[in-house]
C-alpha cells in the first residue's frame, strides 16, 4: 500500500505543465525548496515605492538585492522588483551589480548602485563601461575610479559615502575636506560625475527606543551637514539616500530623492519589534519546504541527535528534516530539553507538519546536523498520519496563528538572529522556485530566467 503523504504547504498553482514537471524535477532533485512568490515581491515594492508617494513624488526607490536577493535570487527578485516600480537596483558587491547588467538588465532600465571594494582589486572599468553607478568612501577609492575614468575616457558616476555615524564606510566630519579636496578638481574636470551623497542608519528599526531614536536624529543632522559641505565646495549632490526600510516606512521626512529598501522588498518588516508584516502591507515572498526522510517509533528516554541534549520525554515517533547546517539551518536553532540540570530549555525552530487532526507546530528537537535534524512527532505518527514522504514548512508567508505558520521571523527567534540571516544562509543547493512569474514579467524578462525555475 502506497501511503497517502500530507502537505502542510498550499497547493501551489502551476501555471502550466512544465510548471507542475519542474517542481517534480526539484523534489527529486532535492529535499527540499525554496518557493518564492514574484508576485508578492512585486506588489510589495509597488506598497514601498506608494508609500514614498508614488511614482511621480519626487523620491526614486531603489530595490536592495544584494546577497543573492537576499537569498531569494538575485535576477528573477530583481525583474520583479523593477515590474514593482523600482528605478534603482542596489548590490553591495560589485560582482551582483554587473551579474545584473549581463542578464540583460540595461542603463534604459535602472540605475544599479554598487558600493563594497578595496580601492585595489575592484573591476572599476567593467562598472564605468557598464553604467554602474560607484560609491566613493574612501581616498584611495576615489583615486581608484578617478583613474579607471581617465583610462576609459568617461566619467565615472559616483556617489559620495559619509559616515553620518554609522561607522562603517564613507568619509567621518573631520576626514571629508580631504575628500572634498580630491573630488572637486576630479568633478571640474569632468573625470567623476557626482551623482548621490548617501549613508546608512544604524538603529532605525528601533521607533521605540527613545535612545535609538535621538541617534538616529543626529546621524540626520550629520548627513545634513555634509550636504552644505558639498555644496559650499560646489559639487553639491544631484540625489541623497539615506533611508533603509525601517526609515522608508516610519520616516518620510529622510526620503529625500531616494530611498533603498531591502527587507521590505521581500515582504518583512525590519525587525519584529516594529510589527508585522502585514502591519505595512508587506508579504513574505519565501516559502522554504521540505520533504521528510525517515519516520520511526522510539521509546522514552531516547537520545536524539548529538550530544543526547534531547531525550524523548514519552513513548514517541521521530522524523528526519532532510536540511542542516550546510542547507543554513543554523545550529543554534538546535532544540533542548529540560532534562537533567545541564540541559537548557530552548526552543528549536519550528515546522509547520500536517497531520490528520489538522496542522501542528513541532520543533527542532536536539541538535542540527550537517544534512538533517529531527523532530519528536509528540505522538505516534500512525495516529497523527505522518509519514516519509510528507511535505513540511520551516517557514512561509505567516498567515496568523490559526495556521500555525512559521516566518523567518520565528527561525530568527529561535536561532538568536535577524530574518535577514535567514534567507540569506540558505545554499544554493536548495533549489529557488517562481510562482507567478508568467503574471509578473513580460515576455522579455521571462525569457532572462532559467525555464526550469518557473512553476
Ligand atoms: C542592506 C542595505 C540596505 C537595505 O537594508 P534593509 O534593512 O534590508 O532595508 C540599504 N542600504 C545599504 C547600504 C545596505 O547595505
Amino acid at each position: 500500500m502506497v501511503a497517502m503523504t500530507l502537505n502542510a504547504v498550499p497547493d501551489w498553482k502551476f501555471s502550466s505543465a512544465e510548471g507542475k514537471a519542474n517542481y517534480e524535477a526539484a523534489c527529486r532533485r532535492y529535499p527540499a525548496q525554496c518557493i518564492v512568490d514574484l508576485a508578492a515581491l512585486k506588489d510589495n515594492m509597488a506598497q514601498l515605492v506608494n508609500v514614498v508617494g508614488g511614482p511621480n513624488s519626487g523620491t526614486a526607490v531603489m530595490g536592495i538585492v544584494k546577497a543573492d536577493a537576499y537569498g531569494h535570487g538575485l535576477i528573477p527578485a530583481a525583474l520583479a522588483a523593477l515590474a514593482g516600480g523600482a528605478t534603482w537596483l542596489g548590490a553591495a558587491q560589485s560582482h551582483e551589480a554587473l551579474l545584473l547588467r549581463k542578464a540583460g538588465i540595461g542603463p534604459d532600465r535602472c540605475h544599479i548602485l554598487t558600493w563594497v571594494y578595496n580601492g585595489t582589486a575592484v573591476p572599476f572599468d567593467e562598472l564605468i563601461a557598464n553604467d554602474i553607478d560607484v560609491s566613493v568612501g574612501s581616498l584611495a577609492g576615489i583615486d581608484a575610479v578617478a583613474a579607471a575614468a581617465r583610462r576609459l575616457d568617461r566619467p565615472a558616476r559616483v556617489h559620495v559615502k559619509v559616515d553620518s555615524g554609522f561607522g562603517r564606510n564613507g568619509f567621518t566630519p573631520q576626514g571629508f575636506e580631504a575628500a572634498l579636496n580630491k573630488l572637486v578638481p576630479l568633478a571640474k574636470e569632468g573625470v567623476l560625475h557626482i551623482v548621490g551623497q548617501w549613508s546608512h542608519l544604524a538603529v532605525a528599526d528601533s521607533p521605540d527606543v527613545p535612545e535609538f531614536v535621538a541617534s538616529t536624529d543626529r546621524q540626520i543632522e550629520s548627513f545634513k551637514d555634509f550636504t552644505r559641505r558639498m555644496e559650499q565646495a560646489g559639487i553639491a549632490p544631484e540625489i541623497r539616500h539615506l533611508a533603509n526600510t525601517a526609515a522608508t516606512l516610519s520616516r518620510p521626512e529622510i526620503h529625500f530623492e531616494l530611498t533603498r529598501p531591502g527587507i521590505g522588498l521581500y515582504g518583512y518588516e525590519p525587525d519584529p519589534a516594529m510589527g508585522t508584516p502585514s502591519s505595512y502591507r508587506l508579504k513574505p515572498a519565501m516559502t522554504f519546504q521540505a520533504q521528510l526522510g525517515t519516520v520511526k517509533d522510539v521509546e522514552a528516554g531516547h537520545g536524539i541527535s548529538y550530544g543526547r541534549t534531547y531525550l524523548t520525554p514519552d513513548n514517541t515517533s521521530t522524523a528526519i528534516v532532510p536540511v542542516g547546517y550546510a542547507d543554513g539551518i543554523h545550529r543554534s536553532a538546535s532544540g533542548f530539553d529540560m532534562q537533567g540540570a545541564e540541559h537548557v530549555q530552548k526552543n528549536g525552530g519550528p515546522v509547520r507538519v500536517m497531520t490528520v487532526d489538522g496542522p501542528k507546530l513541532m520543533r527542532v528537537s536536539g541538535r542540527v546536523c550537517m544534512d538533517q535534524f529531527i523532530l519528536d512527532l509528540h505522538g505516534s505518527a500512525a495516529e497523527l498520519g505522518v509519514h516519509e514522504g510528507d511535505t513540511v514548512e520551516l517557514f512561509g508567508p505567516g498567515r496568523g496563528e490559526a495556521f500555525a505558520e512559521p516566518t523567518a521571523d520565528d527561525w530568527a527567534k529561535a536561532a538568536g538572529t535577524i530574518s535577514y540571516e535567514i534567507f540569506t544562509c540558505l545554499r544554493n543547493r536548495i533549489p529557488r522556485l517562481y510562482l507567478n512569474a508568467s503574471k509578473v514579467l513580460d515576455g522579455r524578462d521571462l525569457a532572462k530566467l532559467d525555464p526550469a525555475s518557473l512553476l
